[in-house]
Formats: structure tokens, C-alpha cells, sequence
């Protein structure tokens, strides 16, 4: 039944398309990453490659909006 197939591959076509927003992001109000929640510490990636690890509470001003947010762990 080639209608059903194709109907099918449309469908998963469209979830490949979604935005990936993974629950380990640390985002600004306004929606700019500020870094991830990873294995217990905040990962936080500047330019040029630059990369630091901060515990937790982490306090960051977003680059874009220059709010002041703070995290205290990964939201459940
Ligand atoms: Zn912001």
C-alpha cells in the first residue's frame, strides 16, 4: 500500500524538521543559550573555543540581552 507508506515518511520528515531544544539547556528570558547542564556542572562555550565548567549555583549575563541569570541545576 504505497499511500499508506508515503504517508509515513511525511510524517517522520516533519519531526527531523522541529527545532532540537534539549531539556540540558541553560537559556536566557529572551532565549539565548547561555550554557549546558552537564554532569552536574553548567558547560558554558565562548568564542574562539573557549570552554569552562562552572558548579553550580552559576550566575551569567547573556551576551545578547545582558541579563544577569543565574542557575541553580537543571530544571525537573
Ligand atoms: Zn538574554
Amino acid at each position: 500500500m504505497p499511500t499508506h507508506n508515503s504517508h509515513l515518511a511525511a510524517v517522520r520528515c516533519a519531526q527531523d524538521r522541529t527545532p532540537r531544544i534539549s531539556s540540558n539547556d541553560w537559556r536566557c528570558c529572551c532565549g539565548a543559550l547561555l550554557g549546558i547542564h552537564r554532569d552536574g556542572l553548567m558547560h558554558v562555550s565562548f568564542a574562539r573555543g573557549h570552554e569552562y565548567l562552572f558548579s553550580y549555583p552559576a550566575t551569567a549575563t547573556c551576551r545578547r540581552c545582558g541579563t544577569m541569570s543565574q542557575t541553580k541545576g537543571p530544571a525537573r
